[in-house]
């Protein structure tokens, strides 16, 4: 009896018999109701205060607490917005996106008007403009063109604690702005993790912690390991929608796309073959290159009588708060690009996550009431197998794009930048030599003028030099459609199980005539346009709309980009694929590999093993090219290569001369190898 009484308090201090008698009417008053209930607004005026009498702040608040959303809006509330822009952080631009237009409708404005949002290839924001929500890579290009942040008052680096390589660089750029801006507030915004890290790295900056509203967690582990975590996971959200009370929503953690529509297409049939037998189940996906009108779907409330499932990467561990989660399942994977100083191969991984990490993901099920956590993974590997904390990026990851942009902000000594976390130096002098065999840097390791231009485009370096290479081979209309195509981050081809033959065919259908998948995204694109951008040419080649119409975003904006550095973007040399794979090799030399007679391909400088990816419109090549260029790596099950184009091994010597030497390209075949003995 006690207990009920202790309960039923709790619901009053929670506001809940204020609401219903002061019932908010229209949908924005139910927001502002909603704003108040948040767990940082007991904390504003204290905030406030800590703003006023500290430059730097270190903000501390479990996920959810309000910290994106509300901060910027409190600092604009008490007029920081007249001295200059608030702006705001965020690693991912799904999030920069969402959270924006959450403010915007929360502060009952339009989209890019008052609040908006830049990110990479698609910019937002007015002259009205007074919260900017940002990419810290985006942040990075700003500093750029306006090295103090002169427009801005306040700046929030968000989500600290994830620790990418572009908040790594952003925190040593602005500890210096902030010496010699006294008027700019800094605030270092992160869940929980590493605040004394924070703290201590920006000179002893004031921590201030907004008091998370936990509820316990069961944790449960499997007893062994499992051999399918996503086929594991769907068969866990089945058991939970049917054994579990209606009111609470189920979060699962996948590592990417693929995976997240394998899910997707695995839980829609089986309960639509289950039917009536169970309540309604709705999907909701979550992942980077989720177009926005999806996005929306994750927020709505779930109907009465059914049960949401979100399926998400490790955007939903802290980036995006969902209400209503009381269940999550964790796979205990992420994906993590992961490099190879020593031998400069940078790969997209499927890790285990952190401990930290695991931990985070459970907390996402006790926001709003007591809550379970499923880890498909056993207890023992969670304390013997799992690193205590993710390693930051940028100790796992190729530099040269930022030892570029630092490089053109006029920083030449990389070794005593004042990194939070010194990234390894053979991955700084790997990268110096990278751009140096790019020709963006001389050997004096400063930046050449071709380094310049190179810097202009919000490009890997290898992508950039082609672009510019381009220029030279006749062909930059086609290079620019290509790696607009490339740089996509998600096949722009789609393939329903039920239709995976006439999608193959199809996609097939862009391989005639050579040149692999880089000419096959070409060909793609101007067909495409050809059509005057038909939307029903893309549903009858299986061409997925919003990718092919993001790619002509980018090519507009790299076309502008172009004409900053004098590039003509309307040279054009239609159907000579040679020139354009010579633009890409001009880029991507380092990316070569070549087929041995065992049939598998080797990386000319590290002899690496690696397989063509079976996405390619290469893997079931009977003949398979000698040499490769290809554009990335993953692994997976092997070392795989994406996006591949055979070249001719002589243009290696032409084009990249202090690279490669004649007897590096030398054709296999005419070279005597020495008969391998047998062993046994
Ligand atoms: P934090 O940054 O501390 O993790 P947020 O400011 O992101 O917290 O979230 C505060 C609240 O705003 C959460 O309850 C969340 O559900 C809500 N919210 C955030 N984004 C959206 C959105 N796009 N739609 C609806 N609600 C949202
Ligand atoms: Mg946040």
């Amino acid at each position: 009896k006690k207990h009920r009484i202790s309960n039923k308090k709790i619901k009053e201090e929670d506001g809940e018999d204020d609401i219903s008698v002061i019932k908010p009417v229209t949908e924005h008053e139910k927001i502002l109701a909603g704003r108040k209930k948040l767990p940082v607004f007991p904390y504003r005026e204290e905030f406030l205060a800590a703003v006023k009498d500290h430059q730097v702040l270190v903000l501390v608040g479990e996920t959810g607490s309000g910290k994106t959303t509300q901060i910027p809006q409190y600092l604009y509330e008490i007029g920081y917005a007249e001295l200059g822009k608030i702006g705001c952080t965020q690693p991912r631009r799904v999030a920069a996106m969402s959270v924006a237009a959450r403010v915007a409708q929360e502060m009952n404005v339009r989209l890019g008007k008052e609040v908006g949002y830049s990110i990479r290839f698609e910019n937002c924001t007015s002259e009205a403009t007074k919260i900017q929500y940002m990419t810290d890579g985006m942040l990075l290009r700003e500093i750029l063109t306006e090295p103090d942040l002169a427009s801005y008052s306040c700046m929030i680096i968000d989500e600290a604690h994830e620790r990418t390589l572009h908040s790594d660089i952003l925190f040593g750029l602005v500890k210096d702005i902030v010496r010699f801006r006294s008027d700019l507030k800094l605030i270092i915004s992160s869940a929980t993790m590493d605040a004394e890290k924070f703290s201590k790295y920006f000179d002893d900056a004031s921590i201030f912690m907004i008091p998370g509203r936990m509820f316990p967690v069961d944790i449960y582990y499997t007893k062994s390991p499992e051999a399918d975590y996503v086929d594991a996971a769907v068969v866990t959200v089945l058991q939970i929608h049917v054994s579990q009370p209606l009111n609470g929503d189920i979060l699962v953690f996948l590592t990417g796309q693929e995976e997240i529509e394998t899910a997707t297409e695995i839980l829609t049939q089986r309960t639509r073959n289950l039917g009536s037998r169970i309540p309604e189940l709705m999907i909701c996906p979550v992942y980077a290159n989720l177009p926005s009108e999806q996005q929306a779907k994750i927020f709505e409330k779930t109907p009465k009588g059914a049960r949401k499932v979100v399926l998400a990467t490790n955007i939903a561990e802290t980036s995006l708060t969902i209400d209503g989660i009381c269940y999550v399942i964790d796979t205990g994977f992420n994906k993590q690009k992961s490099y190879n100083a020593r031998s400069g191969m940078e790969s997209l991984v499927v890790t285990p996550v952190s401990q930290a990490a695991a931990n985070q993901r459970a907390g996402r099920a006790g926001r709003t009431q007591p809550g379970k956590c499923f880890r498909l993974f056993t207890a023992w590997s969670f304390q013997h197998e799992l690193e205590p904390n993710t390693v930051p990026e940028i100790l796992r990851t190729n530099l040269g794009n930022v030892v570029l942009m630092l490089k053109s902000l006029g920083i030449n000594d990389l070794v005593h930048f004042d990194f939070m976390d010194k990234p390894p130096s053979d991955a700084l002098i790997r990268a110096l030599e990278q751009l140096y065999a790019l020709g963006a840097l001389n050997d004096l390791g400063e930046l050449t003028k071709l380094g310049r231009r190179m810097a202009e485009f919000p490009l890997e370096p290898m992508l950039s030099k082609s672009v510019i290479a381009s220029e030279k081979f006749e062909c930059v209309s086609e290079v620019l459609s290509t790696v607009s195509m490339l740089s996509l981050g998600a096949s722009v081809f789609y393939r329903p199980k039920e239709k995976a033959i006439m999608a193959d065919t199809a996609r097939m259908n862009f391989a005639r005539g050579g040149g692999g998948d880089h000419i096959s995204l070409l060909r793609c694109y101007s067909e495409w346009v050809a059509t005057d951008y038909s939307n029903a040419w893309c549903f009858e080649n299986f061409v997925q709309v919003r990718s092919i119409r993001r790619a002509r975003d980018i090519r507009e904006q790299l076309e502008s980009l172009c004409e900053r550095v004098e590039v003509d973007h309307l040279v054009s040399k239609p159907d000579d694929n040679d020139a354009v794979l010579k633009a890409i090799t001009s880029g991507f030399f380092y990316n070569v590999a070549k087929l041995g007679r065992t049939g598998d391909y080797q990386t000319v400088k590290q002899q690496r093993t690696v397989y063509i990816h079976p996405s390619s419109v290469l893997a079931k090549e009977e003949q398979p090219p000698p040499w490769l260029v290809y554009f990335e790596l993953a692994f997976t099950t092997k070392e795989f290569m994406r996006q591949v184009a055979p070249i001719d091994p002589s243009w290696l010597v032409e084009i990249a001369p202090h690279y490669y030497q004649p007897s590096d390209v030398e054709d296999s075949k005419n070279k005597k190898m020495p008969k391998q003995r047998k062993m046994r």
